[in-house]
């Protein structure tokens, strides 16, 4: 057993939340959370709304209300969100609470009497229309990295660089549009060059870290080095700096620097709220607890840099990350997600019109890990209908609707090797599932969960309930057995990913408490009593109809003022054909017995398949979208009959089908079912 901490990236309080957000930071540790605690870890789940900074300020301006009137509301906001998607945190505070000020001001003492913070008086932007120093995010201008016009003074969003106000080209005010004017101003900064040589040691020894956490990090220290960071503001909205200096008078710390220790004081809160106040120290002061932090990539600075300068120069002990899985940019119908611009699919209304078990599904199965993935209404329709309803659903219909044809109760069983083997089979993807959970793969332990379905309805279709009936009523009970076990087996391998639909499956099964009933150790040992009753089935997953996908699009363009689909390409069709052209394609079922990745080749998979009893070899442009593993033992479509062909000096007889989107970032092989290989398609 282990003990884990983990985090999501604060949200930030002047807004509602996204799928964006959810699909970055929170759905993927949710998932990781409810998987290691099916695993039987000891582990909490922190987090809490980040509430400070100049965009609330800006908002609270623009609205004439408070600060404080913004983040009420969007700390509820944002936490109905995360309840109606099934976000489960031990603990959700915010940042504007008298415990983080407390501890924030602690940490800023603790790092003036180590010597790691100076006073600088230093040049400023100021605003003279608006008559105030302006904080970095009060300048805009262009980034001179990669020469996007949007750029603040904190950071460019567009390539995650960390800025400082002077660097940008052509800096404006956002305050009042002018260009601002140049003023001496006395500031507290973060001496970041102390932690340079730890940090770089520290960050080498992250070898199993995303090159997108390490490199970067690394990159960014060797080439520009660590500079002293303000950590100060001249605003009025924050946690007030801590001293008995004329100077710290109206600034606050810096939003950057107290965020992260919001995990803390959050961690503190829930210690306090279940009644063992010292329990924190348990998580954040014992080196065996490995901390986590979930974040979208725009963080990756911040907690990859700054925040372990922060603990490292506290000089107490104070754990470090363990893991910083940090995700990529989820876009929309293939345009960035924009909140100003109204190009969004805000979480809560999603939520209303879908249930949100198949949001998560679609979210997961297209996670952006390794790059920045598209989420398409037509895709979300697609993974609810062909695979949760038409397989997942499928299987639990047909089985649960003869269970209770045959009395409602758990058969006896006298298991076969069929039925071992059958079992075997579930535990070794039920295996497969909870490492892809565990190296935070969300997207294969989707197709995983798939697996067991598909396994399920395979093992159905071959020992045909509905002859044994007729013809072997004992036989039929083993059969019936093995399905519901099957049921229970699916439910908890599916739970992390869709807890609410496996939940209602677990108590189909006659069963209560997923968490209280099962680990991972035992599911497999474990299975329903003889003579259970099962409760009443009901649809898990229903079909999301053609006019509802539409309604969400023509809803897109009208919040965001109809600009970005108004040119949907047409898709440009091929010349007519007759029949008889088309039936010279012979098209066939083929399984893959072997595959491997072609060295010499970016995208070629090099695939043994079986088309019936005759084996062959087909080169196939998939690399980028399977891997090897997931396509042995596959069904796939090809056209038999085509001429054979050298591709990378390797013989290719035949071609798969495949379908694609229409920049080819999403490619699926035709799943031909369970239909047996050497088929004919038509
Ligand atoms: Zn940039």
């Amino acid at each position: 057993m282990a003990r884990y901490l983990v985090t999501s990236a604060l949200p930030y309080a002047n807004g509602p939340l996204h799928l964006g957000h959810l699909a970055g930071a929170y759905l993927p540790a949710d998932i990781f959370v409810r998987s290691r605690r099916m695993n039987g870890d000891d582990i909490l789940y922190i987090c809490g709304t980040d509430e400070h900074g100049v965009p609330i300020t800006i908002r609270a301006e623009a609205e004439n209300v408070s600060p404080r009137d913004i983040v009420t509301r969007f700390h509820h906001e944002i936490k109905d969100s995360f309840d109606r998607f099934n976000i489960e945190f031990d603990n959700f505070s915010g940042t504007a609470r008298p415990n983080h000020a407390k501890l924030s001001q602690e940490f800023f003492l603790n790092l003036l009497n180590n010597d790691h913070i100076m006073v600088k008086e230093e040049d400023q932007f100021y605003d003279e229309q608006s008559d105030r120093f302006l904080p970095d995010r009060y300048v805009e201008g262009t980034c001179p990295k990669c020469g996007d016009e949007k750029a603040r003074g904190d950071q460019c969003d567009k390539c995650g660089v960390l800025l400082t106000p002077f660097e940008l080209i052509n800096p404006t005010s956002s305050l009042s549009g002018s260009k601002p004017i140049i003023k001496a101003a006395k500031h507290w900064y973060l001496k970041l060059q102390d932690f340079e040589k730890d940090l770089t040691t520290w960050l080498e020894s992250k070898t199993t870290w995303k090159d997108s956490v390490t490199k970067f990090m690394l990159g960014w220290i060797r080439t520009d080095g660590l500079h002293e960071r303000a950590i100060t503001r001249d605003i009025n909205w924050g946690i007030p700096v801590p001293l008995d200096d004329p100077d710290a008078v109206g600034k606050v710390l810096y939003v950057w620097f107290d965020a992260p220790i919001g995990y803390i004081s959050s961690t503190m809160e829930w210690a306090e709220r279940i009644g063992k106040p010292e329990l924190w120290k348990d998580y954040w002061k014992n080196n065996d607890t490995k901390l986590i932090h979930f974040i979208g990539k725009d963080n990756i600075p911040f907690h990859a840099v700054i925040w372990p300068s922060l603990l490292m120069g506290q000089k107490s002990d104070w754990i470090l990350p363990h893991d910083i899985p940090a995700n990529e940019y989820l876009t929309l119908e293939g345009e960035k997600i924009s909140t100003s611009q109204n190009w969004a699919v805000w979480a809560t209304e999603a939520a209303k019109d879908f249930p949100t078990d198949t949001l998560r599904y679609a979210l997961a199965a297209n996670a952006p890990e390794s790059k920045d993935a598209d989420f398409t209404w037509a895709f979300f329709q697609a993974r609810n209908n062909d695979e949760l309803a038409n397989i997942y659903g499928n299987l639990v219909n047909r089985t649960m609707t003869f269970l209770h044809k045959e009395g409602g109760v758990v058969p006896e069983a006298n298991y076969n090797d069929r039925d071992q083997e059958h079992f075997t089979y579930l535990e070794n993807k039920l295996n497969e599932l909870f490492t892809a959970f565990e190296h935070y793969k969300v997207r294969e332990a989707c197709k995983l969960m798939m697996d067991l379905a598909r396994e399920g309805n395979r093992y159905f279709d071959e020992t045909k309930p509905w002859v044994l009936r007729k013809t072997d009523p004992e036989r039929l009970n083993t059969v019936l057995n093995v399905c519901l076990n099957t049921l229970r087996i699916l439910s908890f391998g599916s739970y992390s990913i869709i807890p609410h639909s496996a939940e209602k499956l677990w108590n189909m099964l006659g069963q209560e408490g997923i968490l209280s009933l099962e680990r991972l150790n035992t599911v497999m040992k474990n299975s329903l009593p003889i003579g259970q009753q099962l409760k009443e089935s009901e649809i898990l997953f229903r079909k999301i109809e053609d006019n509802e996908i539409k309604a969400q699009i023509e809803k897109l363009n009208k919040q965001s003022g109809n600009k970005k689909m108004e040119e949907t390409p047409i898709k440009e069709s091929k010349p007519e054909i007759t029949i008889e052209d088309f039936l010279k394609l012979d098209l066939r079922v083929a399984e893959v017995v072997a595959a491997e990745n072609l060295e010499k080749s970016r995208k070629l998979l090099k695939l043994q398949v079986k088309i019936g009893d005759e084996s062959r070899q087909i080169l196939a442009g998939i690399k980028e979208f399977y891997s090897p593993e997931e396509l042995v033992g596959r069904k796939i479509v090809i056209v038999y009959n085509l001429k054979p062909a050298k591709l990378a000096g390797e013989l290719s007889e035949g071609m798969l089908l495949a379908a694609s989107n229409g920049d080819k970032s999403l490619l699926y092989l035709v799943d031909p079912g369970d239909i047996s290989s050497g088929s004919s398609v038509g």
